[in-house]
């Protein structure tokens, strides 16, 4: 056993724990967490409790060291750089804990740099706005001005996918708006999350600024979401899990990002190379389990053959297997219950009349890469959230009917468009009922501090990315003066 939260070989187990403030939590109960692939233990969370929730709040609220703007740049720079150090550590954990292929990890981490890179930079930028009063008639001689100030106390709950990038991408912007953080990270990856934590203490955050929290829903996570005195809920996860944080959190902001099921819509005038490499990209990139990733492909009748022939063929070089294996590109899923969910919804879609053309077997968690053509419309696997290698293939007949079915959903977070013809591509932006819409990318591009998030069951069009993020994490108080 080790205590270093780095995996050496594949005897390796972690213990950790959490943390209220920078102290380690002894814990009620210990958590153990295994490898999707083989289901060999690689650690142990010591718990929190209610009695650690009470204290993690005090802490934050009783305050500490106000920092700087400067300290928050520098704050986040030095996690940068210690990420940048520990980036081999940083993926091995990652691929440990979630199944994710190593090369996905090292990219994730190269994700979180940027985070923290541009966080860094904008907490030494101030958006802060003059209004000059004489500009009407009834104007006077005064001027307003805008200041940022941090939210008293953030509550962020996290998602097992992208165990580094969506805690990361909560707990940067957060510190660059000076908020402190009580951060709840996924149970089923929650190694990754407590080692940023630490390179966070060690990177000089006061401690008051950043406890971490696993236990038990109704000790833990449920109190926090409840808790008058916590001022922001900032939550990315599952549509069922938000809904419920919906109707439970009170008075207080809340941020949703959910699920999605975006579509990848290919036009008759589609690049060819462009559409079957976007799709590939976009259905099997991080097992399928990009809140993004494409969730349906959407051809045009009239290139569906020569399409499906060349896409099946570029599907088969994504090969599934030993995550750690520098050559495996498509790891496992979280777990055998989400692998057989989707073997149950390709065999619903099957029975409804669906053909699969690659892949469809699974073991354990691995599931392959599977292309499923002639698929409903109404079945599960593309009406609900598939989270996995799925790419299920869908006609339409023309652009009205292609905006009618990609928008034929509870779901509106992303989208992707593979056309060269202007007009089409101008009736996507506008039409399609999404939070974004990439034409000729992949639904899931951005950059880390573009505005992201979804509408409809995937949000409440509140978008996230490091600078909208820093603005949810704070309020702008005015103040005037005459002048
Ligand atoms: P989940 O909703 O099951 O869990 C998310 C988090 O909520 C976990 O930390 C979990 O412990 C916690 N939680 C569970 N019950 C809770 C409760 N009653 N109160 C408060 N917290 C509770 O989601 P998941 O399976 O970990 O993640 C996958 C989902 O996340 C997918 O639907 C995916 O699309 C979505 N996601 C969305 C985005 C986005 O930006 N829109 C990004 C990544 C993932």
């Amino acid at each position: 056993k080790n205590t270093e939260n780095k995996i050496t070989d594949d005897k390796t187990v972690i213990q950790t724990c959490c943390y209220v403030a920078g102290n380690p939590v002894k814990g009620t109960g210990e958590m153990p967490v295994f490898h999707p692939y083989d289901n060999r233990q690689v650690g142990t969370v010591a718990l929190a409790s209610g009695k650690d929730v009470e204290a993690a709040i005090r802490s934050a609220l009783s305050g500490g060291q106000v920092l700087s703007r400067y300290e928050r740049y520098e704050i986040l720079e030095k996690t940068r750089k210690l990420l940048e150090a520990q980036k081999e550590d940083f993926a091995r954990l990652i691929t440990a804990e979630s199944g994710l292929a190593i090369r996905e990890a090292r990219y994730e981490t190269n994700r979180a740099h940027d985070v923290l890179m541009f966080a860094a930079m904008e907490a030494l930028k101030d958006d802060g706005q003059i209004f000059s009063c004489d500009i009407s008639p009834n104007g006077k001689s005064r001027k307003i001005f805008t200041i940022r100030e941090p939210l008293p106390l953030a509550v962020a709950i996290t998602p097992f996918n992208h165990p580094l990038n969506q805690v990361v991408h909560k707990i940067a912007p957060a510190i660059a708006a000076g908020t402190p953080v009580i951060l709840k990270p996924s149970e089923k990856t929650p190694l990754t999350a407590i080692k940023l934590t630490e390179t966070l203490y060690e990177a000089g955050l006061p401690p008051h600024m950043l406890s971490v929290l696993l236990g038990p829903t109704d000790e833990v996570a449920e109190p926090l979401v409840k808790d008058h005195r916590v001022s922001i809920v900032s939550f990315t996860g599952s549509v069922a899990v938000g809904k419920k944080i919906a109707e439970t959190v009170g008075y207080k902001k809340v941020v949703l990002e959910l699920g999605g099921n975006s579509p990848l819509i290919v036009m008759e005038d589609a690049h060819m190379d462009t559409a079957v490499k976007l799709a590939a990209e976009g259905s099997f990139r991080n097992s399928g389990q990009r809140c993004t990733a494409v969730k349906r492909i959407l051809v045009h009748e009239k290139i569906k053959d020569g399409f499906t022939e060349r896409f099946v063929q570029k599907a088969g070089t994504y090969t599934c297997g030993d995550p750690s294996d520098e050559n495996t590109v498509v790891g496992t899923v979280i777990d055998d219950t989400a692998a057989a969910y989707l073997e149950e919804v390709v065999g619903k879609a099957v029975a409804e009349g669906a053909e699969v053309l690659l892949g469809g077997n699974r073991r354990g968690a691995l599931v392959e890469p599977t292309v499923i053509d002639k698929v409903p419309r109404n079945t599960r696997m593309v009406v609900q959230e598939s989270f996995g290698p799925l790419a299920p293939i869908l006609t339409f007949k023309d652009i009205d009917d292609a905006v009618a079915l990609a928008n034929a959903t509870d779901f509106g977070l992303s989208s992707g468009v593979v056309t060269n013809n202007m007009e089409y591509a101008l009736r996507f932006v506008k039409e399609l009922r999404t939070g974004t819409v990439n034409i000729n990318e992949v639904p899931g591009y951005r950059i880390e501090s573009s505005p992201f998030g979804g509408i409809k069951d995937s949000g409440l069009g509140i978008k996230e990315g490091v600078i909208e993020a820093i603005k949810c994490f704070s309020f702008v108080k005015t103040f005037s003066m005459p002048w």
